[in-house]
C-alpha cells in the first residue's frame, strides 16, 4: 500500500516535470512587421460583398456573434387615452412581444418549401433588446395621446394617416439613429365601421430605422374561433411574427413569394396564408419569415447571410442599431481554428474575443476582421495566419492587443503570419514596425 502511494507520487512528479519542461520550450512574443511573410496569392475578388460568405458557421459560432438590436415602442392613443392599450396593458404587451420575437429568432424552423428540400436549419444570430430612454432612463415604451396621428386609414393614399407617411415617426421618434422605433397604430375606428373598408387586418411597414405595426390591439381583443369552434384571441407570440417580418425588411430582406429576393433557397410560391384545400392553397405552404403565412418561422441560410452582411456594413445597413458588444472583450468567446483545420473567412467579422490558431491549422482572412480591445490572435507553433487582402483591426476606435506568435524551440515550429494582396494589420497595441536609417 505504502509503495503504491509512493509510486503514484513519483509518477505525478515525473509527469509534472515533463510538462513543465515542455512548456519551457515554448517562446511567445508579439508579431511585428519583420515577422510578416510576403506571399503572392491570386487576387480574392469581391468576396466581401457576397452575402453567401456571411452565413453562420455552426462549427465556429463565435465567429458570428449574435447581433443585439436596440428597439423601443410607441403606442398611439386618442387624447383621452382610448383607442389602444392603456399604460399597464401596453407595457405588458411590449414586454411579451419582445420576448416572443426573441423566441422566434432563437427557434428557426426547417423550410417547408421546396418540397423535399434539405435546406439547412441554421441558428439566426439576431435578438432584440428593449432600450431605455437616453434622457430619463425609463423603459423605451412611449404612449402618445394624439387625435391627429393615432390612427391609420387604409384608404388614405396621402396625409398623416396614410401607410407610408412618416409624420408620426418624425414627431415622436427617440434615438432613431441607433434604435429601431416601433409604432403600434390601430385602424381608424370610423373606417372600420364603414361597409367598404373590410376587416381591420394586421399589417406593417418598415422604414429601416422605424416600423409601423397596425391593428395588434384590435386583433388581440376580438374573439375568433378555430375550425372546431373553440374560441381564442391572438397572443404576443402570434403578433411577433409580423414584427420579425418587418425587422427582416430593416435588415435588408425582401419578400420571397412573388419577388426575386436574391436568394436561391427561398422559392417563389403562391403566397397562401394557410393550406385550405382549395387551389392554389392545396399543397404545403411556405413557412418563410418573409412570406405572408400563418407560420413565418423559417429563415434560410441565404437570408441569414444577407442580414449578417448588412450588419457588417459601416453605412447603409443596420450596424448602427446593434449594441456594439464587439467593442468589449469577452474572454469566453474565443474562435478556435482546430488542429490541421483550414478555415477561410471571405466575409467581414466582428469578434467578441481572441482567435486561436492551433498546430497545423490555417486561417485565411480576406475581409475586415475586428477584434475588441484586450483581444489577441494566438498562433500556436505550426499554425498559420494568412491575411489575403483582408484587414485585421479594431472597428471601435481602440486597439486590440496584437498577434502572438508561439515558437517551439525544440521542434523549431513557429506560428506564421503571411500577407498577400495588400492585406493589413492595424490598430494593435503590440506591433513593432521596421525602421530604416539612411
Ligand atoms: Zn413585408
Amino acid at each position: 500500500m505504502y509503495y503504491n502511494q509512493t509510486l503514484v507520487k513519483l509518477f505525478a512528479l515525473v509527469v509534472t516535470a515533463i510538462f513543465a519542461s515542455s512548456c519551457n520550450r515554448i517562446v511567445v512574443r508579439y508579431a511585428g512587421e519583420s515577422d510578416l511573410i510576403q506571399a503572392s496569392l491570386p487576387a480574392p475578388g469581391k468576396v466581401c460583398k457576397e452575402s453567401e460568405n456571411y452565413i453562420i458557421d455552426t462549427n465556429h459560432l463565435n465567429a458570428t456573434p449574435i447581433r443585439y438590436v436596440r428597439v423601443n415602442f410607441h403606442i398611439m392613443q386618442e387624447s383621452d387615452g382610448s383607442g389602444s392599450w392603456n399604460e399597464a396593458e401596453g407595457r405588458k404587451f411590449v414586454h411579451d412581444i419582445v420576448e416572443q420575437s426573441n423566441n422566434r429568432w432563437n427557434d428557426n424552423q426547417p423550410m417547408t418549401l421546396p418540397l423535399g428540400n434539405s435546406t439547412p436549419d441554421l441558428p439566426i444570430p439576431i435578438r432584440i433588446v428593449l432600450q431605455r430612454d437616453p434622457i430619463t432612463g425609463e423603459e423605451g415604451i412611449y404612449f402618445h395621446r394624439d387625435d391627429t396621428l393615432c390612427y391609420w386609414n387604409r384608404s388614405a393614399t396621402k396625409g398623416p394617416n396614410s401607410l407610408s407617411d412618416r409624420t408620426v415617426i418624425s414627431k415622436y421618434q427617440v434615438g432613431i439613429d441607433s434604435i429601431i422605433n416601433i409604432f403600434l397604430i390601430e385602424h381608424d375606428p370610423d373606417s372600420i365601421g364603414s361597409p367598404t373598408y373590410g376587416e381591420p387586418k394586421m399589417s406593417g411597414i418598415s422604414f429601416i430605422n422605424s416600423i409601423k405595426l397596425f391593428s395588434m390591439y384590435y386583433q388581440g381583443h376580438i374573439v375568433k374561433y378555430t375550425n372546431a369552434g373553440v374560441p381564442f384571441t391572438h397572443d404576443a407570440f402570434y403578433f411577433s411574427k409580423l414584427l420579425n417580418h418587418e425587422l427582416g425588411h430593416c435588415f435588408n430582406l425582401n419578400h420571397t413569394w412573388n419577388w426575386d429576393d436574391s436568394c436561391d433557397d427561398t422559392p417563389k410560391n403562391s403566397g397562401c396564408w394557410s393550406v385550405t384545400g382549395v387551389p392554389p392553397c392545396d399543397t404545403p405552404n411556405s413557412n418563410n419569415m418573409m412570406d405572408y403565412n400563418i407560420s413565418q418561422q423559417a429563415v434560410t441560410p441565404c437570408q441569414i447571410g444577407r442580414m449578417e452582411y448588412n450588419f457588417t456594413k459601416e453605412t447603409g445597413g443596420a450596424r448602427q442599431f446593434a449594441i456594439p458588444y464587439w467593442c468589449e472583450y469577452h474572454a469566453f468567446e474565443r474562435v478556435v481554428v482546430y488542429r490541421n483545420e483550414n478555415l477561410e473567412w471571405n466575409g467581414a467579422k466582428d469578434l467578441w474575443g481572441d482567435i486561436e490558431i492551433r498546430d497545423g491549422a490555417t486561417l485565411t482572412i480576406r475581409c475586415t476582421v475586428s477584434l475588441p480591445e484586450q483581444a489577441k490572435v494566438i498562433i500556436k507553433p505550426g499554425g498559420t495566419l494568412i491575411i489575403d487582402g483582408g484587414t485585421l483591426t479594431n472597428r471601435c476606435g481602440d486597439k486590440f492587443e496584437g498577434v502572438e506568435i508561439w515558437e517551439n524551440k525544440k521542434t523549431d515550429q513557429i506560428g506564421k503570419v503571411m500577407i498577400s494582396n495588400g492585406g493589413k494589420l492595424e490598430n494593435m497595441v503590440n506591433y513593432t514596425t521596421i525602421t530604416t536609417t539612411e
